[in-house]
């Protein structure tokens, strides 16, 4: 099959001309943004580098379609979390905007429990991991479901309102897990 319809200019791939007359190899790529994801428990990988979760948001379009999408991805979580047209994707963004700017206005950081008393409720205990740096977000570990105890993993290197909040942030994942868990 002859496929004569040129990349988007946005297309990463444009000048490799794809290479290809395959259907399936003119999938036009642009590009890539991360956001690294501090509520989410980070993966350890195979040389015990701890590395965050994060969200893949791209341009894409297959070459049977003729307007380009916006897809976000979390491999972590099983790959694709959606694919949005254009004015999908706009709606997205009104709904994050408004909900971000809500967040800002209406947060309540001094009606907090503290952490102690949150860690002890919890059943969950801080650890330090002398090969976490003090830009990671940490992990935690050993969350056998609701009856069991949480290690929370943290650099030793973090000052204490760093370490406080990453503590905090690493609880999120913990009570998520154990809510899909009852
Ligand atoms: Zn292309």
């Amino acid at each position: 099959m002859e496929i004569t319809a040129p990349c988007p200019a946005w297309c990463r791939l444009r000048a490799d001309d794809h290479g290809a007359d395959v259907l399936a190899d003119r999938y036009h790529f642009g590009e890539e943004h991360l956001v690294e994801l501090s509520r989410h428990n980070p993966e350890k990988q195979f040389d015990d580098r701890v590395l965050p979760g994060e969200l893949q948001v791209i341009l894409e379009q297959a070459p049977y379609i003729r307007t380009s999408q916006v897809t976000i991805i979390n491999e972590d979580r099983g790959g694709t979390y959606g694919r949005m047209s254009l004015p999908e994707a706009r709606r997205l963004r009104r709904a994050l905007g408004k909900l971000i700017a809500m967040g800002e206005e209406c947060a309540t950081p001094d009606a907090l429990p503290t952490l102690d008393a949150v860690l002890a409720d919890m059943r969950a205990k801080v650890a330090e991991d002398s090969n976490l740096d003090s830009q990671s977000s940490g992990y935690a570990l050993g969350d056998a479901g609701a009856e069991g105890w949480a290690w929370l993993c943290v650099s030793a290197d973090l000052a204490p309102d760093l370490r406080e909040e990453t503590v905090r942030n690493l609880l999120v994942d913990v009570f998520e897990k154990r809510c899909k868990a009852l």
